[in-house]
């Protein structure tokens, strides 16, 4: 299990480099409001859990198990979003996501899916919800 903060920083990796090509610590701590020193920090123990490569002068790389991890947290955080949006949360709405995407485990996030494509394909009676 990778604690919250450990599953933000692959999230934001993984954006990065789907993104730009790759993810440098300056960029990393921008996007996370932290300092390049906690970013450092945090890269030793991602890269000590096997999710990255990280040599100090040549750069992070997710490994195919980091890979894999930032595919997942990158979905989660998009089809919550999605759902949030349907529901028509309209205050703080990024913020709710990165509260609540980290209690959303692989099972949930599938139910989730499956809720979402249904709401999708039938959008009318949801309106209701939106319009209240
Ligand atoms: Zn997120």
């Amino acid at each position: 299990m990778l604690t919250h903060c450990m599953e933000d920083y692959v999230e934001t990796i993984y954006r990065l480099q789907v993104r730009k090509g790759y993810a440098r610590v300056i960029d990393i701590a921008d996007h996370l409001n932290v300092t390049p020193p906690a970013v450092t920090r945090m890269l030793g123990k991602l890269a000590r859990r096997n999710l990255i490569v990280y040599e100090k002068y040549r750069g992070i790389a997710l490994t195919s198990e980091g890979e894999a991890a930032g595919r997942f947290l990158l979905e989660r955080h998009q089809l919550l979003n999605r759902l949030i949006e349907i529901i028509g949360l309209q205050d703080a709405a990024e913020l709710v996501v990165e509260g609540i995407e980290h209690y959303i485990n692989r099972d949930n996030l599938e139910r989730i899916k499956k809720f979402l494509d249904l709401v999708e394909r039938h959008p009318e009676v949801f309106k209701e919800v939106k319009s209240e």
